[in-house]
């Protein structure tokens, strides 16, 4: 045969993941019913307002207001997460509340763009409408977004950067804020892309090339690591354009580039999956990753969650590489599904803290980004869980859930039972009217040390070969099941190779973080085995006012227990106390410490990387 391209593996459609209980159905079923309680005319205020109208409703606050930082910024995302959720449940008052809202936000479009006059991000916004307009069409079956979406682009074309522009260009004092940059333009192809696909209007393609960011694809395409001092999210996110524009263009430059800027992001990663200190990126083979651990700024985690996981399901349905299915998993378990649930009054989890005496906490301001973007990745999950193509299903997470899918006109069901990611015991029964053949394709994580794979309980010869999909090859007969065994191996990670005594534990895909204080919970309340926190301590820098400096932790502050060095080996003889328990404990000659995934820590103090007192074997 020739060396024809494997095709792109499919995408499943939102309702053909039924979630049952666990991590990722929690974090969607919060963020669906949080977005059904927002009140409508709150959501609508901004465009109300600024379009002259009657605006009933009181204001959001935070970033959201007419007038406030970025005005009605999310609510394009929110039309999408609601759409989504739509799609996810069937739920039908979710979807007339996506037909109410569109409905009254086409009725504030004016032809000449007020909305986006004196307005910091008139691309970023636009973009997030677009994309919502597009997903009311798609996902929620609202015949009219489509003509919504053509006003929409129509009074925002005029407020239009001419190309992608680069978001350091900052505004001056005193600036209307119509024409300048600090913005993220070079984010736009993808939503104008789908655009065009949905619509067949060629504006939208010509918008998806005008904001094409070439000069820095081009770059990261010849190898060239462009990243150091950008903002980390927003270029994470245009990646996706231009994955999107290989798949839309067939561009190969666009694909390299996507490929090789994700593998230099990957290179400056902490152990979560996470990246990007204080919203930038570093130099490569710098000190700076180690170095950030002073700062509690460590990765804007929702919005880089939602770009990354994007990013990572482009990559993984264009090349079928397992390894962009094990990053995608390391980001979701260590840091999106650790983010505090978005509260109704807009307090939203925006940065993760790796500082070494680390807490979570809200950002300063209401209605961030990253109430724009938590909703959406946890939609999205669904949509990461299993792929298909010509010859069958790939499994890419693993977690409790339904997934129907069709083969030769025949409708199969696949209902996965785990406890992953504290387990590595993952349970396939196979629903299916009569038998049938396809492969039946599984990830075998790049750390497990050893995989087995089980059908019916008898072994099966497939080879579980660490950082592949295992390929069950098969006539399928009803009533099939499949059992899967992965190792979770504890192993350290050093931040950087300049810090080879600063390293974080990982069993499997977790990073295990150290516990440092019982946090809010009642005295006397379980984890008193921990170490206590000193009096006074100060409120971590997440939760301070806007733009303080990031208050360092200086060890000596610590209280001593948590000042104690570690060795190697203790961490390496990490146990649960029990099967099913959710914290690791670590004996060293003076106390019993705990460890415990971001998942599970709620107001106590953590440590992700730990100092040990000789180095990572
Ligand atoms: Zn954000």
């Amino acid at each position: 045969m020739g060396a024809v391209a494997d095709p792109v593996l499919g995408q499943l459609q939102y309702g053909q993941v039924q979630w049952l209980p666990g991590p990722l159905e929690r974090q969607a079923r919060e963020n669906h019913r949080l977005l059904l309680s927002l009140d409508e005319d709150s959501m609508l205020r901004p465009f109300r307002v600024r379009a002259g109208h009657a605006a009933p409703g009181s204001d959001l606050g935070g970033w959201y207001d007419a007038d406030a930082f970025a005005p009605g910024a999310t609510f394009g995302q929110w039309i999408s997460a609601l759409s989504r959720y739509h799609a996810l449940t069937g739920h039908e008052p979710t979807r007339d509340k996506v037909h109410r809202l569109v409905r009254a936000y086409a009725a504030t479009i004016e032809p000449d763009g007020r909305f986006y006059r004196n307005n910091r991000f008139p691309a970023y916004i636009y973009d997030k409408l677009a994309g919502g307009l597009v997903d009311a069409q798609c996902f929620a079956g609202m015949g009219d977004a489509v003509a919504a979406l053509a006003h929409t682009a129509r009074a925002a074309l005029p407020h239009l950067p001419d190309r992608a522009m680069p978001r350091n260009e900052h505004s001056q004092p005193g600036e209307d804020f119509t024409r300048h940059a600090w913005d993220e333009s070079y984010t736009l192809p993808e939503s104008q892309f789908f655009a065009w696909h949905l619509t067949g209007d060629d504006l939208y393609r010509a918008l998806a090339i005008r904001f094409l960011y070439d000069d820095f694809f081009s770059a990261l395409a010849r190898g060239e690591n462009v990243l150091p001092g950008k903002h980390a999210y927003s270029h994470v996110n245009a990646l996706s354009s231009a994955a999107q524009a290989h798949l839309s263009l067939n561009t190969v430059m666009h694909l390299d580039a996507a490929r090789q800027g994700f593998a230099m992001i990957d290179a400056q990663s902490y152990a979560t999956g996470g990246w990007g200190p204080d919203e930038h990126f570093i130099e490569p083979g710098s000190d700076a990753l180690g170095a950030s651990l002073d700062g509690t700024r460590s990765f804007e985690t929702p919005c880089g969650g939602y770009a990354h996981i994007k990013l990572t399901r482009y990559l993984l349905r264009i090349t079928r590489d397992a390894r962009y299915g094990d990053s995608m998993e390391r980001l979701i378990y260590n840091t999106v599904l650790g983010a505090l649930p978005l509260q109704p009054d807009g307090r939203a989890f925006y940065y993760s803290d790796y500082s070494r005496h680390a807490r979570k906490g809200f950002h300063w301001d209401r209605w961030p980004c990253c109430s724009g973007t938590l909703p959406l990745v946890a939609a999205d999950y669904a949509i990461s869980l299993c792929f298909t193509d010509l010859h069958g299903l790939y499994v890419n997470l693993y977690a409790p859930a339904q997934v129907a899918w069709q083969r030769g006109g025949i409708a199969c069901r696949l209902t996965m039972t785990t406890d992953y990611p504290y387990d590595g015991t993952i349970s396939l029964q196979l629903s299916i009217p009569t038998s049938l053949r396809f492969i039946l394709r599984l990830r075998i994580p790049a750390w497990v040390s050893t995989a087995h794979v089980q059908v019916n309980g008898r072994s099966h010869p497939a080879i579980c070969e660490p950082g592949t999909f295992a390929a069950l090859d098969r006539e399928w007969q009803p009533g099939d099941r499949v059992d899967l065994q992965l190792s979770m191996p504890l192993r350290l990670l050093k931040v950087d190779s300049l810090h080879p005594q600063t390293v974080a534990l990982l069993a499997g895909p977790l990073v295990l973080m150290r516990v440092l204080d019982a946090g809010a919970e009642p005295e006397g309340a379980p984890g008193a085995e921990s170490e206590a926190e000193p009096e006074g301590e100060p409120p971590a820098a997440a939760v301070a006012e806007p733009d303080a400096a990031p208050a360092a932790q200086p060890d000596p502050d610590l209280a001593p227990a948590a000042r104690e060095l570690l060795r190697a080996r203790e961490l390496l003889s990490a146990r649960r106390p029990y099967a099913t328990a959710r914290d690791w404990q670590v004996q060293t000659p003076h106390r019993t410490l705990s460890l415990r995934p971001f998942m599970d820590i709620r107001d106590e103090g953590y440590r992700v990387y730990q100092d040990i007192a000789d180095d990572a074997p």
